[in-house]
């Protein structure tokens, strides 16, 4: 079978273990159901996931001038502390931003290699645990907007990872730690503004990944380099498909490229 489509993010859902959909415009393909199975991943041109033109992708799965341009890729969006939509204030779009910013916020530690701390929506929980590959995760605080989130985030940083080491979180070189303990010792640190939305009381969220075998020394399949690659699909973690030969393909970080599976 060949499905010819657009790579976007794999959707997920919440169960044991997670399972993960690749979602094109004419197909909807269960990605557990290929474990064991050869996938031939042929990169055959571009598509902004904005404009929908075939220009070279720049960042995020957006073109250059996309990225720079549209509401979608505003600098708050990683950097959630720049949020200005609570305060009226337009960055690109102020209808948008009020949409996006102006809802229920989550400030989380997740464990994927290492204890990180981390920003998303309330809706994202947990996909953006099973995005990041995380093992582990629990809520610190829930705050109204994206701002109070953000400069919650970075008044943790000083204290706690906000980045994971991919190659360790695909090694599956883990340990499992106490969060609920990780929040308390932290708990000292939320700003003051955000200290009534300290989430008292939770428990760890456990997610469990469809992996075979783990790489030894992982290698990330780069379609810019080699337009044309195949193997033996072994696992899947974090949004990262794992081949039997250690390659392991992102297919978060080739949004926007159209590619040819072959299955
Ligand atoms: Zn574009």
């Amino acid at each position: 079978m060949v499905y010819t489509g657009v790579l976007t993010k794999m959707q997920t859902e919440f169960l044991e273990p997670i399972q993960y959909y690749l979602v094109f415009d004419n197909d909807f393909i269960h990605v557990n159901q290929l474990l064991n199975k050869t996938i031939g991943i042929k990169r055959v041109g571009y598509q902004c996931l904005s404009c929908g033109l075939d220009r070279p992708i720049f960042r995020q799965g957006f073109c250059k001038s996309c990225f720079f341009d549209k509401p979608v890729a505003g600098d708050w969006i990683m950097r959630p502390e720049l949020s200005t939509a609570h305060l009226g204030k337009e960055d690109r779009d102020l209808e948008y931003e009020k949409k996006v910013q102006l809802q229920p916020h989550i400030v989380y530690l997740a464990n994927s290699s290492n204890v990180k701390v981390g920003v998303t929506r309330k809706t994202q929980v947990p996909t953006r645990w099973i995005d990041q590959g995380a093992h582990e995760a629990i809520e610190i605080v829930e705050v109204p907007n994206r701002y109070l989130a953000g400069i919650t985030e970075v008044a943790l940083k000083d204290h706690v990872a906000d980045k994971t080491n991919w190659r360790k979180m695909l090694k599956n070189d883990i340990e499992d730690v106490d969060l609920i303990e990780w929040r308390s010792n932290l708990k000292v640190f939320i700003p003051e503004e955000v200290t009534d939305y300290f989430v008292e009381n939770n428990s760890e969220t456990h997610l469990a990944f469809p992996v075979e075998q783990y790489p030894i020394k992982p290698k990330s399949l780069n379609l810019e380099k080699m337009p044309n690659y195949a193997g033996i699909l072994k696992g899947i973690k974090g949004q990262y498909l794992i081949f039997e030969d250690d390659t392991v393909f992102n297919i978060r970080s080739n949004e926007g490229i159209v590619v040819e599976l072959n299955v």
